[in-house]
């Protein structure tokens, strides 16, 4: 990956980006299809989960496991997925990605049924890239379209997030990933600018693979301003709500100039099924 602390890194690129975004615990602050195991799961998905993980099984069959200690009603999982809301930079940060011409791609784990509505509630419309459940009879089917393609590195991914690196370096772009969990850990060794959180961030620090820590999308706006890949927002708001000083160049070497983030607004009339906080993504 690109050394972000090269200065010919941090000059604007001449090739087309690609900004690749993960949902759960990345876009949604909370990582749906892991806490609706926990909200909504019957005795022993837990135990299951850890069997799982003990044996190395990719996403794919591990989630193939898991789906029939979930209720087997989407109704009921959407509802509860929709109890929650986006990351309040969500919206700004994409926005700001496709206005300098960026390709964004949400590539996430989860699943269909739930992603693109809820980024649409956001006035979100991304390319997504995720698996989807279908009801079959009584109970739930898993459909992946996006699973992946093959090779030792990445074999059994619901979503494969290294396969969709790899398409958008076909199509030749640069990509800038953000992620937060273990689905974004082998995409991360392709990208060329890493933004991580929480396990992906602890992956990365481990492996030796070069990010940038973020804590909220309005960090990651901010320093991606910051760095000038994409244009300051001059005389709009800021990700922290403050007036940007229009016209006043950015002050080069400076400490980052991120606020301390706002809690993410919460949906008037969300449920309370979660606490807004940041999980480790499972
Ligand atoms: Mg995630
Ligand atoms: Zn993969």
């Amino acid at each position: 990956m690109v050394d972000p602390t090269r200065p010919s890194a941090l000059a604007a690129p001449a090739v087309p980006t690609a900004l690749l975004l993960d949902f759960d615990g990345t876009l949604c602050p909370v990582d749906i299809t892991a806490e609706m195991s926990r909200a909504l799961g019957r005795p022993g998905w837990r135990e299951e989960l850890l069997a799982l993980r003990a044996a190395g099984t990719g996403s794919r069959r591990a989630q193939e496991r898991l789906l029939p200690y979930l209720p087997q009603d989407l109704d009921t999982l959407l509802e509860f997925a929709l109890a929650h809301a986006l990351d309040p930079a969500a919206r700004p940060l994409i926005e700001a990605a496709e206005s300098a011409g960026w390709t964004v791609e949400v590539a996430s784990d989860g699943f269909g049924f739930y992603i693109p509505r809820m980024l649409a509630r956001a006035g979100i419309r991304a390319a997504v890239r995720c698996a989807d459940l279908v009801t079959e009879g009584d109970h739930l089917r898993p459909v992946t379209p996006w699973a992946s393609r093959g090779g030792d590195r990445c074999p059994d991914c619901t979503t494969c997030k290294l396969d969709a690196v790899a398409d958008l370096h076909t199509a030749g772009r640069r990509v800038i990933l953000v992620g937060d969990g273990r689905s974004d850990r082998i995409a991360a060794e392709d990208a060329d600018l890493v933004y991580a959180t929480d396990l992906l961030a602890e992956h990365c620090a481990a492996a030796g693979i070069l990010f940038r820590p973020w804590h909220r999308l309005a960090d990651v706006l901010a320093d991606l301003r910051r760095r000038g890949e994409l244009p300051a927002a001059a005389g709009l708001p800021t990700p922290t709500g403050l007036p940007t000083p229009a016209g006043l160049p950015t002050p080069a070497g400076l400490p980052t100039p991120v606020g301390v983030p706002a809690e993410p607004a919460r949906k008037a009339g969300a449920g309370t099924a979660t606490a807004p906080t940041r999980r480790p993504a499972a």
